[in-house]
């Protein structure tokens, strides 16, 4: 498992070209779609975060969460973003999907060594589901993109997609609480 991330890191390593940006993906589809950098940069924006996070497009199965050399990096599939851009034709998918590797990374995933857990998802689906909330995307929307990439059944490492749907939601939920709390002492606020 880990050979096989830090594998796709040589690759970017030795072959730059495949990591430039992304122009001649001409999918009109995409087009009012913000590209994955610009999505990782307003997500960043959101939770506080320093933006040390690496992404780059290389030869993964879809996106993963790595890190080499100390560095954290984001690795996904050009191709796999593409294709979730053509069905659901919004932002709110890749949004969900880098958040996801964001908490991956957040919650220390990355330094277990443990590969994908069960367990280890749903902690990052819930982060993704308070980021999305963070940043305007309704429940539905937040939730969206499990209806594409979740098998319904659990597997070894991901659980079903009910699952994955409910951590979203306890994220997104746990977020609007977030909101509420301050909205209540703005308005207790006394003038000073
Ligand atoms: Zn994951």
């Amino acid at each position: 498992m880990k050979q096989a991330i830090l594998s796709a890191v040589f690759i970017i390593a030795v072959n730059t070209s495949f990591a430039t940006p992304l122009r001649n993906w001409s999918d009109s589809s995409r087009v009012s779609i913000p590209e994955p950098a610009e999505i990782l940069s307003e997500i960043v924006k959101v939770t506080g975060l320093q933006s040390n996070f690496e992404l780059k497009a290389a030869d993964v199965l879809n996106i993963e969460a790595s890190i080499s050399h100390k560095k954290r990096y984001i690795l996904y599939n050009p191709s796999f973003i593409n294709w979730i851009n053509s069905i659901t034709k919004d932002k709110w998918a890749v949004m969900a999907l880098l958040a996801h590797e964001i908490g991956h990374h957040l919650n220390g995933h990355t330094m277990l060594k443990t590969g994908s857990t069960p367990e280890l998802e749903l902690e990052a689906d819930q982060f993704a589901g308070f980021v999305l909330h963070k940043l305007g995307a309704s429940l539905e929307q937040a939730q969206e993109v499990m209806k594409h990439i979740a098998k319904t059944e659990a597997s070894k490492t991901h659980p079903g997609r009910s699952s994955r749907m409910a951590a979203i939601q306890t994220g997104w939920t746990r977020a609007s609480g977030a909101d509420e709390i301050i909205a209540g002492v703005n308005s207790g606020a006394q003038p000073y």
